[in-house]
């Protein structure tokens, strides 16, 4: 491995799909605060919408989401029940029907729902919303339990992409990370969705995983890339089994060392390439004509909770327990325990925990970091005046920024911060040279690498 990139790497630090980053989010935050922050969106803006269902019916050990396992069906029809009532509070905390440009349903794994139950939902939104016409409505699903019905139901309902957590094709690997879904398992899946007129899908891949060797992770793209995914998300697996117990599971004696971490991720990335596909930031992958890959050309990529989108909303509504929100006002995230979420929508309230208002010092540095995380440069000067910021706002970011520079992985004149290509998989530590939070911060988080 690179000694001056090992030196970074084990340095903890947010993935940046915020900020300030979740763990500074503030508690017992006032749920009329955030119906004020809705009742004064601008209502020709549209908004986008994140439906969270948190049940699975099997739970993946290396899985760090908040997930409930669910083998009867009972507890998810009580929960899209009150999904339903969460929808018609927050509509009508708007001052407006309004547009939608993004919705996306995520998990836990949203085709937990039955058929019926996602059509009633679905139908739920569309009575309180417009969508836009050219809107990304996309659903997170599970091979492993999504039937024919619920397939062409997704496409009869107007879904555009659908997302696998596909992670290794490897056997060995599958079986430790208990996720057992064969390569023709998946391409069903897929198949069954093209066929109900869902054009768009994306693969989530996982390197770092107990047992995985780079000559599986490369066997997995070659076997994913046949399927013609339009695009391609690659993480590394972040061990936190004091925070994820299930993950307790996976063995530390099966793991991959740093080097092997980093020798995978690239042999996938390189992989990627070759099958085609463009690379997008810092871990997705996109066939050249999709759109997440043509804004990225254009300088218009926007990072969010779900990672690299083309959502250009700057507002996202969050329902479901812990969805979480941004408004122009601040962010806000629900309830996560679901029992206590499930009680404040049945009073009446909107169910929100936590939040934090934005101060003007806060939409500067989450720009900065936007850029940063999606361009691989940024003129932090320049968004500083757009914001009124004093000149060389950014002098506090300098200790990190000269470091970097000084090994070669970005360069930077007057606030100008450009990765190198051997800086860039370190774009994250370079964002955190913004992040007023940082020296503060106890939280712990995943390292860069
Ligand atoms: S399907 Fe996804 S959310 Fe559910 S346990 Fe597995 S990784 Fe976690």
């Amino acid at each position: 491995m690179d000694p001056v990139l090992d030196r970074y790497a084990s340095r903890a630090t947010p993935r940046y799909t915020s900020y300030p980053t979740a763990p500074h989010f503030q508690k017992d935050f006032a749920p009329d605060r955030y119906r004020a922050w809705l009742s004064s969106l601008d209502v020709a803006a549209p908004v986008s919408l994140y439906l969270h269902v948190p049940f699975c019916r099997q739970m993946c050990w290396y899985c760090g989401c908040n997930m409930k396992l669910a083998s009867r069906y009972e507890p998810v029809a009580k929960y899209a029940q009150t999904l339903r009532d969460e929808i018609s509070l927050t509509a009508d905390a708007l001052p407006a029907r309004m547009s939608i440009s993004h919705l996306h349903w995520g998990g836990g794994t949203p085709t937990a729902l039955s058929p019926d139950d996602l059509e009633t939902l679905m139908g739920d939104v569309r009575a309180r919303w417009d969508f836009a016409p050219d809107a990304e409505i996309a659903i997170e699903s599970d091979p492993r339990t999504l039937t024919p019905e619920m397939a062409q139901r997704i496409g009869y309902l107007g879904f555009t992409r659908a997302s696998f957590g596909v992670q290794e094709f490897d056997m060995r690997v599958q079986k430790a990370i208990n996720r057992v879904q064969p390569p023709a398992m998946v391409r069903a899946s897929v198949e069954q969705l093209r066929a109900a007129g869902v054009s768009g899908i994306n693969f989530d891949l996982i390197y770092g995983l107990p047992y995985q060797t780079v000559e599986s992770l490369i066997e997995t793209v070659k076997l994913s890339a046949a399927m013609r995914p339009d695009r391609v998300a690659l993480f590394g697996y972040a061990h936190v089994p004091w925070m994820a117990k299930n993950q307790r599971m996976i063995p530390d004696g099966s793991l991959p060392g740093a080097e092997e971490r980093a020798a995978q991720a690239g042999a996938a990335a390189e992989a990627l390439l070759a099958q085609g596909y463009i690379a997008i930031g810092l871990d997705h992958f996109a066939l050249p004509d999709d759109a997440l890959a043509i804004a990225a050309r254009k300088g218009q990529l926007r990072r969010n909770f779900q990672g690299y989108t083309t959502d250009q909303a700057e507002t996202m509504i969050g329902m479901g327990a812990t969805s979480i929100g941004r408004t122009p006002s601040g962010y806000v995230q629900n309830i996560t325990e679901t029992g206590a979420w499930s009680r404040a929508v049945k009073a009446g309230e909107l169910p929100v925990s936590k939040g934090l208002p934005f101060v003007f010092d806060d939409r500067l540095r989450s720009d900065v970091i936007e850029r940063l995380m999606c361009d691989g440069h940024v003129d932090a000067g320049a968004i500083g005046r757009t914001h009124g910021a004093p000149e060389s706002w950014w002098a506090d970011a300098l200790g990190i920024l000269d470091e970097m520079e000084a090994d070669g992985l970005l360069t930077q004149s007057q606030g100008k911060v450009r990765m190198t290509q051997r800086g860039f998989p370190l774009v994250r530590i370079a964002a955190s040279a913004f992040d007023a939070y940082l020296k503060d911060s106890t939280a712990r988080h995943s390292v860069a690498v």
